[in-house]
Formats: C-alpha cells, sequence, structure tokens
C-alpha cells in the first residue's frame, strides 16, 4: 500500500462541535484502480478531488455501489470498527450484482485498517458520536457504450459522525412506489436503489410524513424496509421483521438487534409483516412500536404510521419501556466498549 501523508492535519478539535453529518472528512483517502483485469495497488493519500470525465460510466450507466460503518474510540484511546467483516461480504455482493470486480480483502480490510489508524484522531469518543467509513466503488471507463464497464475506482472516505438525534418520524405505507422488486438489486447497496427512492419520499412529504414504509412490489401487502433501513414492529411484547431477501437489504444493525433481542430473551418472530396485521393491531391497541434500523442512526422509532389515507398516531414509549431504546441501549455499549463483546463484534485497529 503506498500512503502519501498530508503535509499538515487538517485536524482541530471543533470538528466534534458540527452538527453536520457526512461533510467533515478527514485528512487521508484510499483509492484503488481497476484496470486490465487486476486491482493495482491502493493508496492513501490526502482527501480531495479525483479526476474524471464526464463519458466516466458510473455516471451514464450506474454501476455504482457503497457500503457504510463506523468507528468508536474507547475510554483508553482504543479504536475498533463494528463488524466490518459483515460490510466486506456485502460490498462483494453488491459488485457481483452490479457486475463490478470483487475487491480483494488485502485491499478493503487491511485499506480501512490502515486509513481509519492513521486518521485515529478523528475518531471521537463521546457516546453518540463516531467516524463513519464510507466505502464506495464506481465504474470510470471513460465510453459511452451501455455494457459493463472495465475500468472502476474503489474509495474509501472518512468522515466525522455527530451524536444524532433521533427524533421520532412518521412514516407512509407505499401503496405505489415500490424501493426494489423480485429478481432486482434491492439487495445491494447500488447508488440507483436510493436515486429511485428520492422521488417517492418527496411525495410522502408533500402528504406530510418523513419517510416511507416500503412495501412487497407484488401486492403492497407486506412490510419491507423504512427509508433507507430495515424496519421492526412490536405489537403487544413480540418484534417482528420480515426475513431478508432480494428485496431487503441485510442491514448489520437489523441482524445485531436481532441477536440482542433473542439472548435477552425477548419474542422475536422473523417472518413476513403484512400491513392488514399492522392495522388491526392498531385498532387494538397492540401497534406498541415501530422503529427503522440502521448504521447512520442505530435506531429511529415512528410516531406516525401513514395506513392509505389514515394517519395512525403511535405515542413513543418511555426508554425504559420502549424495545427499540431498550436494544439500542444494549448496542451502543457494545459499540463504545462499555461492556463485554461476546459477539466478537468489535475490530481492534492498530496494535
Ligand atoms: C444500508 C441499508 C440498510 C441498513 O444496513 P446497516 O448495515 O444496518 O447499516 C438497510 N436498508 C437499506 C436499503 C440500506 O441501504
Amino acid at each position: 500500500m503506498i500512503i502519501e501523508k498530508i503535509a499538515e492535519s487538517k485536524f482541530n478539535d471543533s470538528v466534534f462541535d458540527s452538527k453536520v453529518f457526512g461533510k467533515n472528512f478527514t485528512d487521508h483517502m484510499l483509492v484503488a484502480k481497476y484496470k486490465d483485469g487486476k486491482w493495482d495497488e491502493p493508496k492513501i493519500m490526502p482527501y480531495g478531488a479525483l479526476e474524471f470525465t464526464p463519458a466516466a460510466m458510473a455516471f451514464h450507466y450506474g454501476q455504482a455501489i457503497f457500503e457504510g460503518m463506523k468507528a468508536y474510540k474507547n475510554e483508553n484511546d482504543e479504536v475498533f470498527i463494528f463488524r466490518p467483516d459483515r460490510n466486506f461480504e456485502r460490498f462483494n455482493l453488491s459488485a457481483e450484482r452490479l457486475n463490478m470486480p470483487t475487491v480483494p480483502e488485502e485491499i478493503f480490510m487491511e485499506g480501512i485498517q490502515t486509513i481509519v489508524d492513521l486518521d485515529r484522531q478523528w475518531v471521537p469518543k463521546n457516546y453518540g458520536t463516531s467516524l463513519y467509513i464510507r466505502p464506495t466503488m464506481f465504474a470510470t471507463e471513460e465510453a459511452i457504450s451501455a455494457r459493463s464497464s472495465n475500468e472502476f475506482m474503489f474509495v474509501v472516505l472518512l468522515a466525522y459522525a455527530p451524536a444524532y438525534y433521533d427524533k421520532p418520524l412518521s412514516v407512509k405505507i407505499a401503496d405505489f412506489y415500490s424501493r426494489s422488486a423480485q429478481g432486482g438489486v434491492g439487495f445491494a447497496k447500488c447508488a440507483g436503489n436510493y436515486a429511485a427512492s428520492f422521488y417517492p419520499t418527496q411525495e410522502a412529504q408533500k402528504d406530510g410524513y418523513d419517510q416511507v414504509i416500503w412495501t412487497d412490489s407484488i401486492e403492497h401487502k407486506y412490510i419491507e424496509e423504512a427509508g433507507t433501513m430495515n424496519v421492526m414492529v412490536r405489537i403487544g411484547d413480540k418484534l417482528l421483521t420480515a426475513p431478508t431477501s432480494e428485496r431487503i437489504l441485510n442491514g448489520v444493525t437489523r441482524d445485531s438487534l436481532l441477536t440482542l433481542a433473542k439472548d435477552s430473551g425477548m419474542d422475536v418472530e422473523i417472518r413476513p409483516v403484512a400491513v392488514q396485521e399492522m392495522y388491526d393491531a392498531y385498532k387494538d391497541g397492540q401497534l406498541k412500536e415501530v422503529f427503522g434500523c440502521g448504521t447512520a442512526v442505530v435506531v429511529n422509532s415512528y410516531n406516525a404510521v401513514g395506513f392509505a389515507e389514515e394517519r395512525a398516531p403511535i405515542e413513543i414509549l418511555s426508554d425504559e419501556e420502549s424495545f427499540a431504546s431498550i436494544l439500542k441501549g444494549k448496542l451502543r455499549d457494545i459499540q463504545y466498549g462499555l461492556v463485554e463483546d461476546p459477539y466478537g463484534w468489535r475490530v481492534k485497529v492498530g496494535k
């Protein structure tokens, strides 16, 4: 790995006062280029603009994927990344589906270890804050030709992630638009999935909701995801979530919360969850919680669900009563190194 260090670090403590997510990039980025069927030696260099021609194929045909994970610092200034092996696996699943080359472990895992270690002063310590790690890969071949690109770039960016104030949001259940389809790319973290979701989300916002709960594209009868997160529902004291599928992204947060829920004795069911079942539960006063879960926010509770024209308010439970809050607390305590990590989820960076 080639390492070209920044002449003078941009870091100062006021970075950690920022409330903005995804804008405060660290000193360095990692870049690896793929050409002629092989990866070049990756290079860590000062963060900054890269050069592309407007004919770079990612802009035209959308071969672009990404990942998202976080690094945390504990009291002893040790830095840990949360379950990066899962992101590595998923990145290459996305790559395969988009007909892109997979990224070898030496580049992805060692590259991320090296760059996070190099920029470790950018990893904050306060509970709720972290360093966001964004690997991405996109097609760079200069060609206006509707086929798979022969050249790609793999880039890793790091950005300070402030504590996210998870104010409850409202969600509208999709009854027309879909995020993903059977046989499509819903399980892949590809840029186009996001592009396709912005318009329906904006339409939901016009109806007074913050986000969309995506349903199955065939009948719109079963809930699948919420916004850009997986979704969980509590009916009575049962925690329900859909099984992952080719339409549903296999979230690391989802998996971690389910593990914690099962191991703490919660009643968990992984099965299709019908919109009608949620509505009936709402009418019976049993729809206790609906929340999204993902790396950026951990969990985000919903205080209203839109069933067609009917807006169903959901009372936000206290931290002691809410499954979302209880599970979020358990997960964060592991992420911040406040409790043992019996699952081996934390991966130490550097010595
Ligand atoms: C990234 C993502 C998630 C959440 O995955 P995590 O690994 O928990 O961050 C869920 N759904 C979609 C569509 C996503 O892109």
